[in-house]
């Protein structure tokens, strides 16, 4: 170590799990063609990269632990379930029990994993560290005492936190998992240890769907030191503030530890395949919102909005297999065409495209319509001489004549050329 106030612990062991094919939610079977498991070590590989070629992991300890040993896992876990997985890894492999598929060789690599986070709350626990991040894989957060679940085989911040706490290096600890999905392995590990306080922020209704309901609280012995915040699929970066904010940090900072372990897996991010949260790094470096490319690099959408563009006259919007079809999109759409009687075009849009548009805009049921004036650094209209950033869009511009035609016809003023619509609007 170098005496530094912050830890890595990775290891390139944890990268060679091998989960093999899966079938997701249910076994392959005669009618389940298997597929790769989504949790690969690339996205790990790639933070580990990250962190070389910024230079950043020049400033961090740099600390590879040992495994974790069998006593340290049979705090958390059974003793069949550990005989099981040894049996399965010195075989052909197998699954873990619920969607937790693994090859031979996994298990000393699932060790490896708990060991980095056994390694990392220690340092921090006995204060050799002021914090750490451990790139643990598998992940742990959804393994239980008795089974494997969800990509996870053991339960690493389980097995690290009641390891520091056997060994009296620490007492009070709260446990914060914003991964996308429940944190349900804290929360059954911890259900009635009081002086452990599990918080768990996640998409309401994804994996374990039987668990991470607000109303789970904590067992008998620790009634009010397990919180849950299911938030609805599409929340964004406001939601999680919000939360955060209100609820999770003064939970956190009422229990008063003595140390905090957050599970921070990264799926809630707009581009993971697995959650439908919207999280993004665009409004952290100065921007307004995020405009998402598709898997192939054309341009998608933006967080719950609909993306056009003006050329030339012609209205232009990415193709709903680009994107996911809007109730306000397919208002614009219509009201162009038979309003208004421009050519509208549904295409693939490259990224560029945007920044030589004449105008841009976004739709959706918040953003209503909504101009864009800016894209990476790039002023929209520029080419056309358009309006300085900020200035208010020109009248007569097919943004400002969208965006009188919705605002009427939400208001239900539909004199002659909106009388058609009317149909669209239900009296309350
Ligand atoms: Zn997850």
């Amino acid at each position: 170590m170098t005496g530094a106030a912050t830890g890595l612990f990775w290891h390139e062991r944890c990268f060679w799990h091998d989960p093999g094919a899966i079938g997701v939610f249910s076994a392959p079977g005669e009618f389940l063609q298997p597929q790769p498991a989504s949790e690969s070590p690339e996205s790990k590989r790639r933070l580990k990269n990250l962190l070389e070629v910024s230079g950043l992991i020049d400033e961090l300890a740099v600390c590879k632990p040992p495994p974790a040993s069998r006593e340290d896992l049979e705090r958390f876990h059974t003793t069949r379930y550990l005989d099981a997985l040894a049996a399965g890894d010195a075989g052909r492999g197998g699954d873990g029990g619920d969607c937790a598929p693994y090859l031979p060789g996994s298990l000393a690599a699932a060790r490896q994993s708990a060991g980095l986070a056994v390694g990392a709350v220690e340092a921090v626990a006995t204060g050799e560290l002021s914090q750490a991040y451990a790139l643990c894989r598998p992940p742990g957060h959804h393994a239980e005492a008795d089974r494997g679940r969800g990509f996870c085989l053991l339960g690493n911040i389980p097995v690290a936190v009641m390891r520091a706490r056997a060994l009296g290096q620490v007492g009070r600890v709260a446990i914060l998992d914003w991964d996308v999905h429940h944190g349900n392995g804290q929360q059954g590990a911890f259900w009635n240890t009081p002086e452990v306080l599990t918080v768990s922020v996640h998409q309401a209704g994804n994996y374990p769907l039987e668990t991470g309901e607000f109303a789970e609280q904590g067992g008998a012995a620790a009634l009010g030191t397990d919180l849950n915040l299911p938030l609805p699929p599409g929340s964004g970066i406001g939601a999680y503030e919000y939360a955060m904010d209100t609820l999770v940090l003064p939970a956190i900072e009422a229990f008063a530890p003595e140390l905090i372990v957050v599970a921070c897996g990264y799926d809630a991010c707009a581009k993971d395949p697995l959650g439908k949260m919207l999280l993004n790094t665009a409004v952290k470096a100065g921007f307004d919102e995020t405009i998402m490319l598709d898997p192939e690099g054309y341009v998608a959408e933006a967080s719950a909005a609909n993306v056009f563009l003006v050329r030339d006259g012609v209205l232009h919007t990415p193709e709903v297999t680009s994107c996911l079809q809007g109730i306000t999109r397919d208002s614009v759409i219509r009201l162009a065409r038979e309003v208004l009687g421009l050519e509208v075009v549904e295409r693939r849009i490259t990224r560029d495209e945007l920044y030589i548009a004449d105008e841009a805009f976004l739709t959706g049921t918040a953003a209503e319509i909504l101009p864009l004036r800016e894209l990476d650094g790039r002023h929209i209209g520029a080419r056309s001489g358009g309006a300085a950033v900020g200035a208010p869009i020109a009248d007569g511009s097919v943004t400002a004549r969208l965006q009188s035609l919705y605002r009427r016809l939400v208001r239900g003023e539909l004199e002659a050329d909106l009388a058609a619509f009317g149909a669209w609007l239900t009296p309350v």
